[in-house]
């Protein structure tokens, strides 16, 4: 059965076409899950099943989030590890995350999901690369389905422990035969690779200091094999560059051509060392990247040469990278700091309110190697948000709505549609009981601190 929603009478719609068009007044007409018409509210149809009048509301593309541990949320702020850089910051969690189980992976994903709709993102890929006691990747698959997320499930993995160099605990890294082969189950069992596809499977080793070149390798021509992409970590910090060099005898872009991990189908997170000959190398293959603006400040890894690597044609997309580094998994709060870091580092006109935008929608759809999300116009899925503007944050800013969103106090959205579905209806999510997932999400995360002595 056929089902037609309008969105009427917007203030501004953001479409982010080829054109960038935005049409004050405009609407959205949408049949089942697919975007119909965009343009001015008098030209579109009258009537629709349901009708969202969007009078004092920017309308744009669902943010979409390229960077995530979802599990992480149970971890955030824990005093040990509030303020070492990346590898003295994973030392004192991995102890901890060895303890996760299958229930905590669930219940943390259901918040982490609920906090990104809330704030502006309507898909995410989530790197799950710990894998202890009874946790599984289809425990995140099931809560996506559960709170209509749409969904790039990462089958991380880590196979080098401290004994053989690595810098995870021998008990938290699998076996390589039996990484490979859940992920191939998990890809046979999930992956969609058709059009407003709701879930896909990534071949996710976490990255080149936790598992070997081999692994590596070998997830590539597994990816290659079945379509999929390929995500890992990449060039975060200096230590990063350092493991890199002594080991491998090469850079993290060297490295990861090397493996067979270049393309359209890959995507590295952070790359904030990634050098000009890695820019230059990623932009020529189209490679993309995941900037996590905010867990590069908290970690001080440094300021990603955004502004450089969008010049080179490198596809960035946008991340909030996980809750233990950046304690935050509000996506329009990292639209901003990824705007005002870059500024930071390359000057006032590094990064404007729409191109910070851009690279959230657009950008974040390029990087998951997809064309049917990250803009309004026929025939896109409908992933759309809406934000209120008669709201405290806003107030004086109005001259210019689209980039008050970004410049002004990040706000949560009034409604949010994805594939079609209404998940979020005047600021509450419909699909869940918030209030229910936070008590137990805080529950878990006592008993795992707790487990743990943290
Ligand atoms: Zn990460």
């Amino acid at each position: 059965m056929t089902k037609t929603l309008l969105i009427k009478n917007a203030r501004v719609v953001v479409t982010m076409d080829d054109e960038r068009r935005e049409i004050d007044g405009g609407g959205v007409y949408i049949r089942d899950n697919v975007i119909v018409q965009v343009g001015p509210t008098a030209d579109l149809p009258r009537q629709a099943d349901e009708v969202i009048d969007a009078a004092n509301h920017v309308v744009m593309p669902g943010l979409i989030n390229t960077h995530h541990h979802m599990y992480q949320s149970l971890t955030r702020v824990i005093p040990a590890a509030q303020n070492g850089e990346l590898f003295n910051w994973l030392t004192n969690l991995y102890p901890i995350w060895a303890n996760l189980t299958a229930d905590m992976v669930h219940v943390s994903t259901l918040t982490a999901m609920s906090e990104l709709i809330l704030s502006g993102c309507t898909t995410s890929s989530d790197h799950l690369y710990i894998y202890p006691n009874d946790c599984r990747l289809d425990d995140s698959i099931e809560a996506a389905r559960k709170i209509g997320m749409r969904f790039h499930a990462a089958r991380g993995s880590m196979s080098v422990g401290q004994s053989k160099g690595g810098l995870p605990p021998d008990r938290v890294v699998e076996e390589e035969g039996a990484i490979l082969k859940d992920t191939q189950r998990l890809i046979e069992t999930f992956h969609d690779a058709g059009r407003y596809a709701m879930e896909r499977i990534v071949v996710a080793p976490c990255s080149p200091f936790s598992v070997s070149r081999d692994l590596m390798k070998e997830a590539s021509a597994m990816a290659r094999n079945y379509g999929v992409s390929l995500h890992t970590h990449l060039a975060e910090n200096a230590n990063d560059i350092a493991y890199s060099r002594e080991k491998f005898n090469m850079t993290p872009a060297e490295y990861a051509e090397d493996c067979g991990w270049v393309g359209h189908d890959v995507w590295h997170a952070h790359c904030v060392q990634l050098d000009d000959e890695g820019i230059y190398m990623f932009g020529r293959t189209g490679t993309g990247i995941a900037h996590c603006p905010c867990s590069n400040m908290r970690l001080a890894s440094g300021i990603a040469p955004i502004r450089k690597m969008l010049d080179q044609g490198v596809s960035v997309g946008l991340g909030v990278d996980g809750c233990a580094s950046n304690d935050s998994g509000h996506m329009l709060g990292e639209v901003r700091q990824a705007m005002l870091l870059q500024r930071v580092g390359y000057g006032p006109d590094a990064m404007t309110a729409r191109q910070a935008l851009e690279v959230a929608t657009l950008g974040g759809a390029k990087v998951l190697n997809r064309d049917d999300i990250g803009a309004l116009k026929p025939g896109m899925a409908a992933d759309i948000v809406m934000f209120k503007l008669d709201q405290i944050g806003f107030a004086g800013a109005l001259h210019d709505p689209v980039a008050a969103l970004v410049f002004c106090t990040p706000s949560n959205v009034s409604y949010s549609i994805i594939n079609g579905k209404v998940v979020v209806r005047d600021g509450v999510l419909g699909t869940i009981d918030l209030p229910v997932v936070i008590e137990r999400h805080n529950q878990l995360a006592r008993e795992l601190a707790l487990a743990t002595g943290a």
